[in-house]
Protein backbone atom coordinates (compact mmCIF):
# COMPACT_ATOMS: atom_id res chain seq x y z
CA UNK A 1 0.00 0.00 0.00
CA UNK A 2 1.33 3.82 -0.74
CA UNK A 3 2.50 5.66 1.98
CA UNK A 4 0.62 8.47 3.18
CA UNK A 5 2.11 11.32 2.35
CA UNK A 6 3.64 13.67 5.04
CA UNK A 7 2.23 17.13 5.37
CA UNK A 8 5.19 18.39 6.72
CA UNK A 9 6.63 17.99 3.73
CA UNK A 10 4.94 20.54 1.59
CA UNK A 11 2.15 22.05 3.36
CA UNK A 12 4.03 24.39 5.29
CA UNK A 13 5.78 27.70 4.53
CA UNK A 14 9.53 27.39 4.69
CA UNK A 15 9.56 23.34 3.85
CA UNK A 16 7.28 23.81 1.29
CA UNK A 17 9.38 26.21 -0.53
CA UNK A 18 12.77 24.37 0.28
CA UNK A 19 10.66 21.68 -1.66
CA UNK A 20 9.82 23.49 -4.46
CA UNK A 21 13.77 24.99 -4.92
CA UNK A 22 14.43 21.49 -5.06
CA UNK A 23 11.76 20.52 -7.16
CA UNK A 24 12.72 23.28 -9.69
CA UNK A 25 16.64 23.58 -9.91
CA UNK A 26 17.59 19.95 -11.16
CA UNK A 27 15.31 20.28 -13.95
CA UNK A 28 16.95 24.05 -14.77
CA UNK A 29 20.85 25.05 -15.91
CA UNK A 30 22.09 26.47 -13.06
CA UNK A 31 22.29 29.42 -12.95
CA UNK A 32 18.52 29.40 -15.13
CA UNK A 33 19.95 31.58 -17.63
CA UNK A 34 23.22 29.62 -18.47
CA UNK A 35 22.31 26.90 -20.88
CA UNK A 36 23.83 23.84 -21.49
CA UNK A 37 25.92 23.57 -18.28
CA UNK A 38 25.23 20.51 -15.44
CA UNK A 39 23.12 21.33 -13.04
CA UNK A 40 23.19 22.24 -9.53
CA UNK A 41 25.82 20.12 -7.43
CA UNK A 42 26.91 18.38 -10.45
CA UNK A 43 30.31 20.29 -10.66
CA UNK A 44 32.95 18.48 -8.69
CA UNK A 45 34.61 20.31 -5.56
CA UNK A 46 32.33 21.43 -2.68
CA UNK A 47 33.35 25.45 -3.94
CA UNK A 48 31.65 25.12 -6.89
CA UNK A 49 28.37 23.43 -5.73
CA UNK A 50 28.44 26.09 -3.07
CA UNK A 51 28.64 28.76 -5.31
CA UNK A 52 26.28 27.01 -7.79
CA UNK A 53 23.84 26.95 -5.34
CA UNK A 54 24.09 30.72 -4.16
CA UNK A 55 24.04 31.73 -7.79
CA UNK A 56 20.99 29.78 -8.15
CA UNK A 57 19.00 31.15 -5.78
CA UNK A 58 20.18 34.94 -6.61
CA UNK A 59 19.51 34.10 -10.19
CA UNK A 60 15.48 33.05 -9.95
CA UNK A 61 16.34 29.16 -9.38
CA UNK A 62 13.16 29.30 -7.36
CA UNK A 63 9.75 29.25 -8.79
CA UNK A 64 7.07 31.32 -8.09
CA UNK A 65 5.39 29.79 -4.59
CA UNK A 66 1.94 30.26 -6.00
CA UNK A 67 3.28 28.64 -9.61
CA UNK A 68 5.10 25.53 -8.21
CA UNK A 69 3.80 22.40 -7.60
CA UNK A 70 4.69 18.87 -6.65
CA UNK A 71 4.54 15.94 -8.89
CA UNK A 72 2.52 13.97 -6.73
CA UNK A 73 0.07 16.31 -5.77
CA UNK A 74 -3.54 15.38 -5.75
CA UNK A 75 -5.93 17.26 -8.54
CA UNK A 76 -7.92 19.57 -6.04
CA UNK A 77 -4.26 20.68 -4.76
CA UNK A 78 -2.71 20.78 -8.58
CA UNK A 79 -6.08 22.75 -9.51
CA UNK A 80 -5.70 25.61 -6.91
CA UNK A 81 -2.39 26.01 -8.14
CA UNK A 82 -3.51 26.29 -11.69
CA UNK A 83 -5.92 28.73 -10.92
CA UNK A 84 -3.51 31.10 -8.84
CA UNK A 85 -1.07 31.03 -11.70
CA UNK A 86 -3.41 31.79 -14.38
CA UNK A 87 -4.52 35.01 -12.05
CA UNK A 88 -0.88 35.62 -11.74
CA UNK A 89 0.78 35.18 -15.26
CA UNK A 90 0.85 37.78 -17.65
CA UNK A 91 -1.00 37.32 -21.06
CA UNK A 92 2.01 36.55 -23.15
CA UNK A 93 3.17 33.99 -20.44
CA UNK A 94 4.69 30.71 -22.52
CA UNK A 95 2.91 28.95 -19.27
CA UNK A 96 -0.12 30.20 -20.27
CA UNK A 97 -0.10 29.70 -23.79
CA UNK A 98 1.31 26.50 -23.71
CA UNK A 99 -0.54 25.21 -20.41
CA UNK A 100 -4.11 26.05 -22.38
CA UNK A 101 -3.57 24.13 -24.75
CA UNK A 102 -5.26 20.86 -25.06
CA UNK A 103 -4.11 19.01 -27.89
CA UNK A 104 -0.93 18.02 -29.89
CA UNK A 105 0.25 20.08 -32.86
CA UNK A 106 -0.16 17.14 -35.55
CA UNK A 107 3.52 16.79 -37.23
CA UNK A 108 6.30 14.27 -36.89
CA UNK A 109 7.51 14.27 -33.61
CA UNK A 110 10.09 17.02 -33.15
CA UNK A 111 11.52 18.29 -30.07
CA UNK A 112 12.94 22.03 -30.28
CA UNK A 113 14.76 23.86 -27.96
CA UNK A 114 16.76 23.51 -24.59
CA UNK A 115 14.99 21.02 -21.86
CA UNK A 116 13.85 24.47 -19.97
CA UNK A 117 13.16 27.00 -22.86
CA UNK A 118 11.24 24.74 -25.44
CA UNK A 119 8.82 23.09 -26.88
CA UNK A 120 7.03 19.86 -28.99
CA UNK A 121 5.63 19.30 -32.40
CA UNK A 122 3.75 15.89 -33.27
CA UNK A 123 3.19 15.12 -29.22
CA UNK A 124 1.55 11.49 -28.97
CA UNK A 125 0.02 10.12 -25.47
CA UNK A 126 0.82 7.95 -23.61
CA UNK A 127 -1.76 5.51 -23.29
CA UNK A 128 -3.77 5.37 -19.81
CA UNK A 129 -3.12 1.60 -19.64
CA UNK A 130 -0.45 -0.79 -20.06
CA UNK A 131 0.24 -4.34 -19.37
CA UNK A 132 2.80 -2.95 -17.55
CA UNK A 133 1.99 1.00 -16.47
CA UNK A 134 -0.80 3.06 -15.52
CA UNK A 135 -0.53 6.53 -16.33
CA UNK A 136 -1.29 8.66 -13.01
CA UNK A 137 -2.97 12.12 -12.67
CA UNK A 138 -4.78 12.09 -15.68
CA UNK A 139 -6.68 15.13 -15.47
CA UNK A 140 -3.73 17.55 -15.60
CA UNK A 141 -3.18 16.27 -19.31
CA UNK A 142 0.39 15.87 -19.46
CA UNK A 143 0.98 12.12 -20.60
CA UNK A 144 2.27 13.43 -24.22
CA UNK A 145 6.02 12.99 -25.26
CA UNK A 146 8.09 12.68 -28.14
CA UNK A 147 7.03 9.30 -29.55
CA UNK A 148 10.92 8.60 -28.70
CA UNK A 149 10.16 8.53 -25.33
CA UNK A 150 6.38 7.25 -25.22
CA UNK A 151 8.47 3.92 -27.16
CA UNK A 152 10.77 3.94 -24.18
CA UNK A 153 8.11 4.07 -21.50
CA UNK A 154 6.77 1.43 -22.92
CA UNK A 155 10.03 -0.56 -23.56
CA UNK A 156 11.62 0.32 -19.66
CA UNK A 157 7.76 -0.85 -18.49
CA UNK A 158 8.65 -4.14 -20.13
CA UNK A 159 12.55 -4.13 -19.02
CA UNK A 160 11.89 -3.01 -15.12
CA UNK A 161 8.83 -5.94 -15.08
CA UNK A 162 11.23 -8.66 -16.00
CA UNK A 163 13.66 -7.03 -13.19
CA UNK A 164 11.18 -7.23 -10.64
CA UNK A 165 9.15 -4.19 -10.83
CA UNK A 166 5.10 -4.88 -10.75
CA UNK A 167 4.66 -2.04 -12.88
CA UNK A 168 5.55 1.65 -13.85
CA UNK A 169 2.83 4.72 -12.30
CA UNK A 170 3.83 7.27 -14.64
CA UNK A 171 3.76 10.74 -13.83
CA UNK A 172 4.25 13.81 -15.78
CA UNK A 173 5.21 13.44 -19.39
CA UNK A 174 4.38 16.60 -21.01
CA UNK A 175 1.86 19.20 -22.08
CA UNK A 176 0.58 18.22 -25.54
CA UNK A 177 2.50 21.12 -27.16
CA UNK A 178 5.86 20.55 -24.44
CA UNK A 179 6.64 23.47 -23.23
CA UNK A 180 6.56 25.70 -19.50
CA UNK A 181 3.99 24.69 -17.47
CA UNK A 182 1.30 26.80 -15.88
CA UNK A 183 2.66 24.25 -12.79
CA UNK A 184 6.11 22.70 -11.25
CA UNK A 185 8.36 21.72 -13.28
CA UNK A 186 11.24 24.01 -14.89
CA UNK A 187 11.53 21.46 -17.62
CA UNK A 188 9.64 19.08 -19.01
CA UNK A 189 9.38 21.06 -22.21
CA UNK A 190 10.61 18.83 -25.01
CA UNK A 191 8.04 15.46 -24.94
CA UNK A 192 11.82 13.60 -24.11
CA UNK A 193 11.11 13.67 -19.82
CA UNK A 194 8.89 11.78 -17.63
CA UNK A 195 8.13 11.39 -13.51
CA UNK A 196 8.23 7.82 -13.11
CA UNK A 197 6.56 6.90 -9.12
CA UNK A 198 8.80 5.21 -6.79
CA UNK A 199 5.36 4.05 -5.59
CA UNK A 200 4.97 -0.23 -7.15
CA UNK A 201 2.29 -0.65 -9.38
CA UNK A 202 -0.43 -2.57 -7.85
CA UNK A 203 -2.24 -5.45 -8.98
CA UNK A 204 -5.03 -4.00 -10.14
CA UNK A 205 -6.24 -1.14 -12.32
CA UNK A 206 -6.40 2.32 -10.69
CA UNK A 207 -9.89 3.98 -11.08
CA UNK A 208 -9.50 7.34 -12.53
CA UNK A 209 -10.53 9.27 -9.26
CA UNK A 210 -7.46 7.08 -7.71
CA UNK A 211 -5.00 7.56 -9.65
CA UNK A 212 -5.73 11.35 -9.74
CA UNK A 213 -6.12 11.30 -5.70
CA UNK A 214 -3.98 8.50 -4.35
CA UNK A 215 -1.15 9.40 -2.34
CA UNK A 216 2.62 8.68 -3.31
CA UNK A 217 5.41 6.61 -1.53
CA UNK A 218 8.12 8.82 0.13
CA UNK A 219 11.64 6.80 0.10
CA UNK A 220 13.14 9.40 2.23
CA UNK A 221 13.87 9.05 5.98
CA UNK A 222 11.94 12.67 7.72
CA UNK A 223 15.85 13.71 8.56
CA UNK A 224 16.76 13.94 4.37
CA UNK A 225 19.94 12.05 5.08
CA UNK A 226 18.79 7.94 3.62
CA UNK A 227 16.45 6.19 2.67
CA UNK A 228 13.35 4.99 5.13
CA UNK A 229 14.05 2.03 5.57
CA UNK A 230 10.62 0.85 6.15
CA UNK A 231 10.00 2.32 2.44
CA UNK A 232 12.96 1.31 0.78
CA UNK A 233 12.68 -2.00 -1.18
CA UNK A 234 15.47 -4.29 -2.98
CA UNK A 235 13.00 -3.60 -6.20
CA UNK A 236 13.86 0.10 -6.27
CA UNK A 237 17.52 -0.56 -7.07
CA UNK A 238 16.30 -2.94 -9.79
CA UNK A 239 13.95 -0.42 -10.95
CA UNK A 240 16.24 2.83 -11.08
CA UNK A 241 19.28 0.44 -12.41
CA UNK A 242 17.03 -0.78 -15.19
CA UNK A 243 16.56 2.81 -15.70
CA UNK A 244 19.37 4.05 -15.77
CA UNK A 245 21.50 0.99 -18.16
CA UNK A 246 18.21 2.07 -21.07
CA UNK A 247 19.61 2.92 -23.94
CA UNK A 248 18.79 6.68 -24.40
CA UNK A 249 19.07 7.79 -20.94
CA UNK A 250 20.58 11.22 -20.32
CA UNK A 251 20.49 11.24 -16.95
CA UNK A 252 17.89 10.29 -14.14
CA UNK A 253 17.63 12.68 -11.06
CA UNK A 254 16.79 10.99 -7.50
CA UNK A 255 17.11 12.28 -4.35
CA UNK A 256 20.55 12.63 -2.93
CA UNK A 257 19.31 10.05 0.21
CA UNK A 258 17.93 8.03 -2.75
CA UNK A 259 21.37 7.98 -4.90
CA UNK A 260 23.19 7.62 -1.31
CA UNK A 261 21.49 4.28 -1.05
CA UNK A 262 22.31 2.68 -4.27
CA UNK A 263 25.92 4.02 -4.16
CA UNK A 264 25.93 1.89 -1.04
CA UNK A 265 24.41 -1.18 -2.44
CA UNK A 266 26.47 -1.21 -5.52
CA UNK A 267 29.77 -0.81 -3.22
CA UNK A 268 32.26 -3.07 -4.60
CA UNK A 269 30.46 -4.41 -7.67
CA UNK A 270 33.05 -3.40 -10.52
CA UNK A 271 30.62 -2.48 -13.36
CA UNK A 272 29.22 0.81 -11.52
CA UNK A 273 28.88 2.79 -14.97
CA UNK A 274 24.77 2.76 -14.66
CA UNK A 275 25.26 5.01 -11.32
CA UNK A 276 27.28 7.97 -13.55
CA UNK A 277 23.80 8.30 -15.04
CA UNK A 278 21.99 8.89 -11.72
CA UNK A 279 22.62 12.39 -10.38
CA UNK A 280 21.23 13.45 -7.19
CA UNK A 281 19.20 16.16 -6.34
CA UNK A 282 16.72 17.87 -4.16
CA UNK A 283 13.19 16.49 -3.87
CA UNK A 284 12.43 12.95 -6.24
CA UNK A 285 12.11 11.19 -3.38
CA UNK A 286 8.47 10.22 -4.00
CA UNK A 287 8.87 9.88 -8.16
CA UNK A 288 12.22 9.71 -10.13
CA UNK A 289 12.53 11.84 -13.43
CA UNK A 290 14.04 10.12 -16.65
CA UNK A 291 15.80 12.73 -19.32
CA UNK A 292 16.48 10.98 -22.02
CA UNK A 293 18.95 12.72 -25.13
CA UNK A 294 17.61 15.17 -28.07
CA UNK A 295 15.82 12.05 -30.50
CA UNK A 296 18.54 11.54 -32.89
CA UNK A 297 18.79 13.74 -35.80
CA UNK A 298 16.70 16.86 -34.35
CA UNK A 299 19.58 19.85 -34.83
CA UNK A 300 16.81 21.93 -33.00
CA UNK A 301 16.83 20.10 -29.69
CA UNK A 302 19.84 20.86 -27.04
CA UNK A 303 21.53 18.04 -25.41
CA UNK A 304 22.99 19.28 -21.84
CA UNK A 305 26.68 18.26 -21.64
CA UNK A 306 27.24 14.31 -20.42
CA UNK A 307 28.02 14.33 -16.43
CA UNK A 308 31.35 13.66 -15.65
CA UNK A 309 33.56 10.98 -15.30
CA UNK A 310 32.35 8.80 -12.22
CA UNK A 311 29.62 7.05 -10.29
CA UNK A 312 29.54 10.29 -8.62
CA UNK A 313 29.22 8.24 -5.66
CA UNK A 314 32.20 10.37 -3.84
CA UNK A 315 30.65 13.73 -4.34
CA UNK A 316 27.46 13.34 -2.51
CA UNK A 317 28.66 14.37 1.00
CA UNK A 318 27.73 18.32 -0.19
CA UNK A 319 23.93 17.65 -0.63
CA UNK A 320 23.76 16.54 3.26
CA UNK A 321 25.22 19.64 4.90
CA UNK A 322 23.12 22.03 6.39
CA UNK A 323 23.39 24.37 3.74
CA UNK A 324 22.37 21.69 0.86
CA UNK A 325 19.33 20.68 3.25
CA UNK A 326 18.01 24.26 4.04
CA UNK A 327 18.99 26.44 1.47
CA UNK A 328 17.54 29.96 1.72
CA UNK A 329 14.16 30.74 -0.66
CA UNK A 330 14.94 32.92 -3.17
CA UNK A 331 12.79 35.98 -5.48
CA UNK A 332 9.81 34.29 -7.37
CA UNK A 333 10.76 32.56 -11.03
CA UNK A 334 10.15 35.31 -13.80
CA UNK A 335 7.67 33.86 -16.22
CA UNK A 336 8.99 32.71 -19.64
CA UNK A 337 7.25 34.94 -22.11
CA UNK A 338 6.93 33.32 -25.80
CA UNK A 339 9.88 35.25 -27.08
CA UNK A 340 11.77 33.73 -24.32
CA UNK A 341 11.70 30.57 -26.57
CA UNK A 342 12.67 29.23 -30.01
CA UNK A 343 10.49 31.03 -33.04
CA UNK A 344 9.14 27.79 -33.99
CA UNK A 345 7.77 27.14 -30.46
CA UNK A 346 5.85 30.42 -30.57
CA UNK A 347 3.79 29.12 -34.28
CA UNK A 348 2.61 26.15 -32.17
CA UNK A 349 0.72 28.10 -29.96
CA UNK A 350 -1.60 30.58 -30.68
CA UNK A 351 -2.04 34.52 -29.23
ZN1 LIG B 1 10.49 15.65 -13.52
Amino acid sequence: MPQAVPVKVFNTGFVSDFVQYRQSCPGQSCPGKVRGRRSCGERAGAALVVLCALVAILAGCLPGVIGAAQAQENASQEAGRRRAALDRLPEDAAQRLFGLTASPAPAPGRAIGSYTRGCLAGGVALPPDGANWQVMRPSRNRAWGHPALIEFIQRLAVTAHGAGWPGLLVGDIAQPRGGPMLTGHASHQLGIEADLWLTPMPDRRLSAAERDDMPATNLVAANGDDVDPAAWRSQHRKLLEAAARSPGVARIFVNAAIKRALCREAAGERDREWLRRIRPSWGHNFHFHVRLYCPRGESECQNQPDPGPGDGCAELAWWFTDEAKHPKPGPPRKPLRVADLPPACAALVSR
